[in-house]
């Protein structure tokens, strides 16, 4: 490898900088094939430093034309190159620096820094991107003031954008002009954004309540003007909602969003100019699916959330990178759960968590939610970091409540507003607000691994008291054998025969006590600990646990079906009834697995089926819900190893013995499809919608009469692209000629739109039917694949990990060994989404011994290759026993 052993980067190593920038003056000279950038950095030595400080400037992939101190050229001597850049010493105690440097954007595969996408330039700088433009102390906790003028082609770049308000701008000789941007908060290097093209512009006005006049801007490809609407409204909710739910304000006089077709992440909240993957702007209903819709919303709200939660106030090192994207992650959740999805955004939550996060937690890459090493930063950007993070968001404000949880926010945003600061400066706020020891919970940050929880009750009829036993345990993760309790939060309720809620006092300890009330938060903050619920007259029919899953950990409580069931019919909290439904279909499919069908289980599921079927109190987008398995990626969690194939199997065996004696209720719960197939954007059409999708997916899985006639209509009649695809992925699996038909009526239509095509890509490299390889091959043949653009690549290879299990996971380890040689193909290209790609493979120690091996044998393989230091990192962390 290149790096045999990339040098690691320790928080406990961390320092404050010993320069301070004071001001920023860029100017770049626009060319794809080279661009010039001139710098002028004014520093001054910081109190603490010593005389002898140097300054460290950071630079990568650069060509040095010129370097000037306070207009002269260094003795040479006071200047050190290495691997990181440039080392200044004998500085006086203020200096101008002038920096020039040479870059070939076209030549940017790596999108990292100043790159070409489409006939734009553009940039992405996080986490350490700008010092691929130019030298500069490339470190989130150097803040400064950017003035950027821009000189390009006119005719071949006639939008030029940067950070902040546009100052200046006008015409040059030889057909050149220029534009000059001004932003007045100071800001860390990973946030600075330039783009040139040519784009149109879309664009609206927001009035915020203090009365600043915002432009609204969204810069597009000319051909894509029309598709812009959604990402506009949900531009405007998203700075009302912040307003009103959170206090906050937007503070420049332009807000721009550009969208881009090559990005390696989904969109990036550079100040004032947020950079988008075009996947997270473009749709309209023809061409997008309710899902985008509600990605597109909620991506275009977490990035304006930024400009508080990041930008304001930023990260002091980029170990506590969930200082930002875990609150920003638990502000746009919260967002979505108000405005459009509202009940069932939290299953949709969890069902992400389980099927992601909790993997990376129990397997080799698992790392806390504040890390305190990496090798490279690009691989931290994990779920753990943004997912659970929320999640610890989320607890805090269970535990001190919503009120003061707000106050203590809109403290933290005035105290540090303008500063890099860390998580637990973000505690101590809370712990300030609240009067609460938080001192326990703060371990939440520092310990990986998901908690498991046992859970029970002993009701004694005589005293009318319940008592709640409550016990945690950690495993082990990687460098982190020995774990300790948490401070964890569990909601919970009881339920009566006919599944109202039963009253009861929380009795704590002898003296305190609390009103009677239907609904607690337990604290758990030992291994083991009991709580004792009074004045029940008798005992409950069902306990309802960890109500709006309020902590994310895995839970065993034991219950059996008859007290599972009575949660699924009558559970009055949507998450803890869906997951009562999907305890129960859990087991059996791991009963199947296991080699013995639970014929008594899988009737009890259809028969609590069936009252949800009947029910028509049960919203629809619920129903859709309840009728779900769950996801093959978290059944695998269920075993230490398993056959994924088998999984697979076992899963689609128990969705067919639970619905196939259903399909006629499934038809008569089916909402009409014509009258909803208009693709609006309300939490209704969407809910019949889901549902309507959900149906037809059963019908068809379990092989009743006519489904896949019915979906070859839906697909055909379809004015939606939310319907549509929803046929397509119904036959997917589907062996009938069908599949093929429809499929290629697809391609024809779609070939000449990017995002749509890509769902295309997906179903064919996901579709286990036939022979997987040669289709692959086909794919990555087909004149519309491209290796460098990101979307495309992750539509072909994901999907082929994450659903063809019969060819991944082929026994004889095929699947595995061509995913590594296209993966040594991408990281030449593209480090980034290569090693982001190639994270399933470090899963081998939870297969079946024989593909553990398989497994194993190709990323040893791959660890003997020259990789980039991306995929290095995650290679040899998943080598690691
Ligand atoms: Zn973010």
């Amino acid at each position: 490898m290149k790096d045999a052993a990339p040098s690691m980067v320790l928080l406990s190593e961390y320092r404050a900088p010993d320069w301070c920038v004071e001001h920023l003056d860029l100017h770049f000279a626009l060319d794809p094939a080279e661009t010039r950038v001139e710098s002028r950095i004014r520093v001054r030595r910081a109190e603490r430093a010593g005389p002898g400080a140097a300054l460290r400037l950071h630079g990568q992939d650069l060509e040095l034309l010129r370097l000037e101190i306070d207009g002269k050229e260094p003795d040479p001597d006071s200047v050190t190159v290495d691997a990181e850049g440039l080392l200044l010493a004998g500085l006086p105690e203020t200096a101008v620096i002038r920096i020039e440097t040479s870059l070939r954007p076209e030549a940017n595969t790596a999108l990292e820094g100043l790159y070409v996408s489409g006939g734009s330039l553009c940039t992405q700088c996080e986490a350490e991107g700008f010092r691929r433009i130019t030298y500069f102390p490339d470190r989130p906790d150097v803040l400064t003031r950017y003035r950027v003028r821009l000189e390009a082609d006119a005719a071949r770049y006639p939008v030029l954008l940067a950070n902040g308000n546009r100052v200046d701008a006008g015409e040059l000789p030889g057909g050149r002009h220029y534009a000059v941007w001004e932003d007045p908060f100071p800001k860390p290097s990973y946030l600075f954004a330039l783009v040139a093209g040519d784009l149109a512009c879309v664009s609206d006005r927001f009035t915020t309540r203090s009365g600043r006049e915002v432009a609204l801007e969204v810069y597009v490809e000319h051909h894509n003007r029309d598709r812009c609407d959604h990402a506009l409204a949900s531009l405007k909710r998203a700075m009302r909602y912040d307003e009103e739910a959170f206090g906050r304000e937007y503070d420049l006089d332009v807000y721009m969003i550009v969208a881009v077709d090559d990005f390696n992440m989904g969109a990036m909240e550079n100040k004032g100019l947020n950079l988008f993957n075009a996947k997270y702007v473009l749709a309209s209903p023809e061409t997008a699916t309710d899902d985008d819709y509600v990605h597109i919303e909620s991506v275009i709200a977490h990035e304006y959330f930024h400009n508080w939660s990041g930008n304001r106030v930023t990260c002091r090192d980029w170990f506590q990178l969930s200082l930002k994207e875990g609150l920003t992650v638990f502000r746009d959740q919260e967002f979505t759960t108000d405005c459009t999805l509202f009940g069932v955004k939290r299953i949709d939550d969890v069902q992400r968590l389980r099927a992601f996060q909790f993997p990376e937690d129990a397997g080799p890459l698992a790392h806390p939610v504040r890390p305190d090493h990496y090798a490279e930063i690009n691989n931290f950007y994990t779920m753990t970091v943004y997912e659970k993070g929320a999640e610890v968001i989320r607890m805090l404000r269970a535990l001190i409540g919503r009120d003061v949880f707000r106050r203590g926010l809109d403290l933290y945003f005035e105290r540090f507003d303008g500063q890099a600061v860390t998580t637990d400066d973000f505690v101590d706020v809370m712990a300030e607000v609240s009067g609460r020891d938080l001192g326990l919970f703060r371990r939440w940050y520092t310990q990986a691994g998901t908690p498991r929880l046992s859970a029970g009750t002993r009701f004694d009829a005589e005293t009318g008291v319940l008592q709640v036993d409550l016990a945690q345990q950690t495993p082990p993760t990687p460098g982190q054998k020995e774990k300790h309790p948490l401070h964890i939060p569990v909601r919970l309720a009881l339920l009566d025969r006919d599944g109202s809620r039963l009253p009861a006092q929380l009795v704590d300890g002898p003296e305190m006590s609390t009103p009677a009330m239907s609904e607690w938060v337990l604290e758990l903050s030992a291994d083991k600990q009991s709580f004792k619920l009074h004045g029940l007259r008798k005992a409950p029919a069902a306990v309802s646990w960890l109500r709006g899953f309020s902590a994310p950990v895995s839970l065993d409580a034991g219950q059996g079906t008859d007290e599972l069931a009575h949660l699924v019919a009558h559970d009055d909290d949507a998450f803890a009834r869906w997951d009562a439904a999907q305890t129960l279909l859990r087991r059996a499919v791991i009963a199947r697995v296991e080699g013995a069908i639970d014929a008594t289980l899988e009737a009890a599921l259809t028969t609590a089926m069936a009252a949800l079927l009947e029910d028509s109190a049960v919203e629809p987008v619920l129903l859709a819900a309840l009728l779900e398995l769950p996801s093959h990626r978290e059944l695998m969690e269920s075993f230490e190893r398993a056959d994924p194939v088998a999984v697979d199997g076992a899963r689609r065996a128990v969705e067919k013995a639970v619905f196939a004696p259903l399909a006629e209720r499934l038809v008569a719960r089916t909402p009409d499809r014509k009258r909803w197939d208009d693709g609006a954007f309300t939490a209704e059409a969407m809910g019949q919608r889901r549902l309507l999708n959900r149906i037809l997916a059963l019908r068809v899985a379990v092989g009743a009469e006519g489904a896949v006639a019915e979906a070859a209509r839906q697909y055909r009649e379809a004015s939606s692209q939310t319907l549509a695809m929803a046929a397509l992925a119904a036959v997917n699996e589907s062996t009938d000629p069908v599949r093929g038909e429809l499929l290629a009526d697809f391609e024809r239509r779609y070939r000449n739109d990017p995002l749509v095509l890509d769902k295309w890509f997906a179903l064919e490299a996901g579709s286990q039917v036939g022979d997987g390889f040669a289709r692959l091959e086909r794919l990555l043949e087909h004149p519309g694949f491209r290796w460098p653009n990101p979307n495309r690549v992750r539509a072909v290879l994901g999907p082929f990990m994450a659903q063809n299990h019969r060819h991944f996971h082929q026994a004889d380890g095929t699947g595995y060994r061509r995913l590594a040689g296209y993966l040594e193909q991408l990281d030449a290209l593209n480090p980034q989404t290569a090693a982001r790609l190639a994270q399933p493979l470090t899963r081998w120690q939870r297969l079946e011994p024989n593909r553990s091996a398989q497994m194993r044998a190709v990323l040893e393989q791959l660890a003997g290759k020259d990789l980039s230091r991306d995929l290095a990192d995650v290679v040899q962390r998943g080598l690691a026993r």
